[in-house]
């Protein structure tokens, strides 16, 4: 049996693992060189403290406030494209308590399920990328911030998940560079970290030594459709027009590119790229213990064992490599808000000179393309009007928590398996 898969993103490469795994003959068509994309620079959170979807009561009026500001965590760009209106419309109606409280628990097993995954890889000793059972601690300034996350904690609780509330001289015992303003933090024990661009480094090569067929620079450009199946792939690379006409399954794995590729199936999939920002640094004294995210101002840290990173920004809008200093700006002011201390890191002190930064934005700021669906969940599933046709994305801030979870569902998917989880939260015939 062949399959062959588009994308060679985390959700990709994690689907061709499973299928070859089982036994498929699997090709991957990704249309760059596999050294960067959103899996490579994010957080490397594997993160089941994000039980809560994207689309969740208060984010359109949050949303709404911050679009007035040009440093803000999150913003839409106003635009009347047809695209943008369609997702919108329905990520607006599906931020409803209904819908949080229907998606936690699905949200919550296949977090869980992809993290044990995703240890198993390390554990294997097949591959080594700093895999980490530290948890991940939400810290908060205000009261209102520490509100909100004391009832997320009570709901983690109930789904099973292991918190624990730190108080303010707690938070200064895990990182003496804490300022003694912040009240606390809740620490999500279940949530773990690894080194993406390590991981998104070793999975081709393993993949390409268990027989996996990867075409680099290869865009997927169409399909031929015979009544509701594929028979066709076209792609394009520097060589020509190429097509491939003997695949069983085909898995959609293009990230924030899908619902252009879906397009030309005939397939309808509401998903919109969420741009975000990141910045690492080297770093021989690591002044950050546990991963944590600085809540008022959304900004996440990740150390490990000589990096630090820092991210943020949620920019939903067209794919365009436009880099908006304020924003990144706004993501280095926010640490020392927190964490004072980790500037007198000489890596941080040269990365927050705001006048090299400027000079230098293309160098030291990466960005990526967050998937992200209408509803905050991914679409794992097969699709509506094409019988062999697999979709394997829009997990929005959660690929990489999701990846190795994916992957395996595909495959026991595309194989008429029974699969590990009840896949109707996530069945993309949902729009
Ligand atoms: C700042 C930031 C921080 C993040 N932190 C985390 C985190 O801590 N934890 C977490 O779980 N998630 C995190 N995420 C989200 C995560 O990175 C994404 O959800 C994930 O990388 C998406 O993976 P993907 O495989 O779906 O897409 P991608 O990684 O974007 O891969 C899609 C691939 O498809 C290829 N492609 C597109 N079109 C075509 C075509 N026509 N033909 C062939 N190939 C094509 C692209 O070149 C690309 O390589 C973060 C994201 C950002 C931006």
């Amino acid at each position: 049996m062949k399959a062959t898969i588009i994308g060679g993103g985390i959700a990709g490469l994690s689907s061709a693992w499973f299928l070859a795994a089982d036994g498929w003959e699997v090709t991957v068509l990704e249309k760059g060189d596999l050294l960067d994309n959103c899996s490579f620079g994010n957080m490397g959170y594997l993160s089941p403290s994000h039980f809560v979807p994207l689309a969740q009561p208060g984010v359109i009026g949050q949303g709404f406030w911050w679009m007035f500001s040009v440093k803000s965590p999150f913003y839409v760009r106003p635009s009347l494209r047809p695209d943008l209106l369609n997702w919108g419309w329905k990520f607006i109606r599906a931020s409803t308590q209904g819908h949080v409280d229907r998606s936690a628990r699905p949200l919550t097993e296949l977090l869980l399920f992809s993290k044990h995954l995703t240890a198993d890889w390390q554990h294997s000793g097949q591959m080594s990328f700093e895999y980490t059972e530290d948890g991940c601690i939400m810290y908060y300034q205000t009261a209102k911030k520490e509100q909100e996350e004391l009832e997320n904690a009570r709901i983690a609780a109930d789904l099973g998940l292991k918190t624990e509330v730190i108080d303010r001289e707690q938070a200064q015992q895990i990182e003496p560079d804490m300022r003694p303003d912040v009240r606390g933090g809740v620490w999500f024990k279940d949530d773990a970290h690894l080194h993406p661009n390590s991981l998104m480094r070793q999975l081709p090569q393993l993949l390409e030594q268990r027989g996996v067929k990867i075409i680099r620079r290869a865009e997927v450009t169409g399909f031929s459709k015979a009544g509701k199946s594929i028979q066709s792939i076209r792609y394009r690379d520097e060589k020509g027009d190429h097509t491939i006409s003997d695949s069983d399954v085909v898995v959609l794995a293009a990230g924030s590119w899908s619902p252009q590729i879906a397009g030309m199936a005939g397939e309808h999939l509401p998903l919109m790229p969420g741009k975000g920002y990141s910045m690492t640094i080297d770093t021989d004294r690591q002044r950050l213990r546990i991963p944590c995210i600085l809540l008022e101002a959304k900004v996440a840290m990740t150390p490990w064992q000589t990096q630090l990173r820092i991210g943020s920004t949620m920019e939903i809008g067209p794919i365009n490599d436009r880099i908006l200093f304020p924003r990144v700006q706004g993501i280095l002011e926010a640490v020392p808000k927190f964490l004072p201390g980790i500037t007198d890191d000489p890596a941080f002190r040269q990365l927050a000179d705001l006048e090299a930064l400027k000079r230098d934005l293309r160098e030291k700021v990466w960005f990526g393309f967050r998937p992200v669906s209408a509803d905050g969940m991914p679409y794992i599933g097969f699709a509506k009007k094409t019988d062999n046709l697999l979709m394997a994305t829009g997990h929005a801030m959660l690929g990489l928590s999701l990846g190795a979870g994916t992957g395996k569902l595909i495959a026991e998917m595309a194989g008429g398996k029974p699969t590990s989880l009840d896949m109707k939260a996530f069945d993309p015939r949902r729009y």
